[in-house]
C-alpha cells in the first residue's frame, strides 16, 4: 500500500514535503506524487524544508557561449580491452560520432560539436535558456545522454565484439563569452587534435612498419618538431600525411543543416468528396557530420549560423 492511516515516519515526513511542493505549485494531484501528498498529515513547512538552502547557484552567466565538453574516462585502458586499432579505430570513432549526434538531436540548442580521440564538446547557443543555463543540469544531460547512447549504439559499430564493462565520461562546463573566444577554443582543440594524430600516426608506422619496439618509437621520437615527423614518414615510409584521412587529421565538426523535405499529404477540401493527395514541402534540419579545416575562415563563412552576433 502506497497511502492509508497507516503511515511510515519517512512517508509521513516526505509526503509532507510533497504536500506542500504540490501547494506551492497550485496543488494539483494528478501525479502519483500528489496523490501521496493528498493523504499525508498537512503542515505548513517540514523541518528538512532547510536543506534546499545548501543547494548553490549555478547559473551560468549570460550572453556568453556554454561549452560542454566530455572526456572518455580512462580510455587507455578502454581502447586496450576493446582491442581498438592504432593510431586511429574507425568504428571507436563512428561510435563517438553517434553518441555525439544523439546528444544534439536529443537535447536543445546545441549549434555545434566537435570532436577528436575520446573527446567531444558541444557548444550551446550563447543565448540558450534551456534548464535556465543550470550548468550541472546541461552538462549532466549530456554526459548521459552521450553515455547512454555509447553502449547503445555499440554492436551498430563493434558487432558481436563484446562491450566488456561500462565506459564512463566526465564532463566540464566553461563559457565563452566573445565568438573569437569560442572559435579560439574550437581551433584549439583542433590543432590538439593534428598534434596527437601527426605524433601518433608516426609512431605506429615506426612501430608497425619500422619494426621498433614501442620504447624505442618513444625515444625515436623525442624532441622532434612537426617537419622532422613529416620527413619520417615521407622519407622513410613513403608516406605523404597530407594524404592521411580528413576524419584523422581534422577530428568531426557536427552542424545543423537545413533541407526541404517533400511529401505526399492527404488533404481534403470542404468542396470536394474524397481526399487528394498534394505535395507538401517542409524545411527541416538535420545533422551532418564534417572533417574540414576549422581553424580558418572559410569554415564561419559557409556557416554563418553558428556564431551570434555580439551585443
Ligand atoms: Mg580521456
Amino acid at each position: 500500500m502506497l497511502a492509508g492511516p497507516r503511515l511510515t515516519p519517512f512517508r509521513r515526513a516526505f509526503g509532507s514535503c510533497l504536500a506542500n511542493r504540490a501547494a506551492h505549485r497550485g496543488g494539483r494531484a494528478s501525479s502519483v506524487r500528489g496523490f501521496l501528498a493528498l493523504r499525508a498529515p498537512a503542515m505548513a513547512k517540514s523541518k528538512f524544508e532547510y536543506v534546499r538552502s545548501f543547494e548553490t547557484d549555478d547559473t551560468c552567466l549570460r550572453n556568453c557561449y556554454i561549452v560542454v565538453r566530455l572526456d572518455g574516462r580512462n580510455f587507455h585502458k578502454f581502447a586496450e580491452q576493446h582491442q581498438f586499432t592504432k593510431p586511429n579505430d574507425e568504428r571507436a570513432l563512428g561510435l563517438m560520432t553517434r553518441s555525439a549526434r544523439s546528444v544534439m538531436e536529443e537535447l536543445e540548442d546545441i549549434v555545434i560539436a566537435y570532436g577528436q580521440s575520446d573527446e567531444y564538446s558541444f557548444v550551446f547557443k550563447r543565448s540558450s535558456h534551456w534548464f535556465k543555463r543550470r550548468a550541472s543540469k546541461l552538462m549532466t544531460h549530456v554526459a548521459s545522454q552521450f553515455s547512454s547512447s555509447y553502449v547503445f549504439y555499440w554492436k551498430d559499430y563493434f558487432g558481436d565484439q563484446e562491450l566488456k564493462y561500462p565506459p564512463g565520461f566526465d564532463g566540464r562546463v566553461v563559457l565563452y563569452p566573445s565568438n573569437q573566444n569560442l572559435r579560439d577554443y574550437l581551433s584549439w582543440r583542433q590543432a590538439d587534435c593534428h598534434i596527437n594524430n601527426l605524433y601518433n600516426t608516426v609512431f605506429w608506422t615506426l612501430v608497425q612498419k619500422g619494426g621498433l619496439t614501442t620504447s624505442q618509437a618513444e625515444e625515436r621520437l623525442r624532441g622532434t618538431l612537426a617537419a622532422d615527423k613529416n620527413e619520417i614518414l615521407f622519407a622513410e615510409f613513403n608516406i605523404n600525411y597530407n594524404n592521411e584521412p580528413l576524419l584523422h587529421r581534422k577530428g568531426t565538426a557536427l552542424v545543423w543543416k537545413k533541407f526541404d523535405e517533400t511529401m505526399m499529404k492527404p488533404v481534403k477540401r470542404a468542396s470536394e468528396e474524397q481526399e487528394k493527395e498534394v505535395v507538401v514541402t517542409r524545411s527541416r534540419s538535420r545533422v551532418v557530420a564534417l572533417h574540414c579545416d576549422i581553424i580558418g575562415d572559410q569554415f564561419w563563412q559557409e556557416h554563418p549560423e553558428i556564431l551570434e552576433g555580439e551585443s
